[in-house]
């Protein structure tokens, strides 16, 4: 099964697809994963992509689409796959139309996590992970248990995204309402399009994500 999580910075995609990598098996895609390893090891990808994520704006498509292609060679063809982060561009959602094609793969869902957005200015300006073992946090909604030590692996370093700051965050949200957004129309018109409010408990939220695909399995 190959499934596109769709919603604006801070929607939860991320929370979201490492559950369903850890209840179901399925790899997780994530261009802005790859984009920040690239960054941190400065690769010729890296140095292209740094300001341009620094800014909140969007890598090229021939970039994201390239690197999309490339996670997918490398996977079994059984093995499932969400994208999150990409399509986010109508070049985009072409491109991986003609990546899933030519590795004999379909796309089964698009699932839209419907947010408020003034609310998620709150959420990612507050979000930090363990930067041992990644384990996301919160400084409103998720704290640790034990100040300044990670509860899953004990460390005590933490980091922030560079562009989690509120300025970038406000330019990274224009460009999912001018850029991506339009690409819904394409997915709707396959019937493959199911919306999950984002705004929901991060447990509830998962249960409703599973409730999609198991409608499928069926
Ligand atoms: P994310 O972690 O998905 O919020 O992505 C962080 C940043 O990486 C974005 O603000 C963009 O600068 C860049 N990025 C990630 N995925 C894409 C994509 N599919 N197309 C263009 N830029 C992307």
């Amino acid at each position: 099964m190959n499934i596109i999580l769709l919603g604006p910075p801070g929607a939860g995609k991320g929370t979201q697809a490492s559950r369903l990598v850890d209840n179901r098996g399925m790899v997780q895609l994530s261009t802005g994963d790859m984009l920040r390893a690239a960054v941190k090891a400065q690769t010729p990808i890296g140095l292209k992509a740094k300001a341009v994520m620094e800014a909140g704006e969007l890598v090229s498509d021939e970039i994201v689409s390239g690197i999309i292609g490339e996670a997918l060679d490398g996977m079994a063809a059984e093995t499932g796959v969400i994208f999150d982060g990409y399509p986010r561009t109508q070049a985009q959602a072409h491109s991986l139309d003609t990546i899933l094609a030519d590795r004999g793969r379909t796309l089964d869902h698009v699932i839209e996590l419907d947010v408020d957005e003034d609310a998620l200015v709150e959420r990612i300006t507050g979000r930090f992970t363990c930067a041992s073992c990644g384990e996301g946090y919160h400084d409103m909604f998720k704290t640790t248990k034990v100040a300044d030590t990670c509860d899953k692996c004990g460390g005590h370093e933490f980091k922030r995204r560079p562009d989690d700051n509120e300025e970038t965050v406000r330019t990274r949200m224009a460009e999912y309402r001018a850029k991506t957004a339009p690409i819904l129309p394409i997915y709707e018109a396959r019937n493959i399009v199911s919306r999950v409010d984002g705004m929901a408990d991060m447990d509830e939220v998962t249960v409703a994500i599973s409730t999609i695909l198991d409608g499928a399995d069926a």
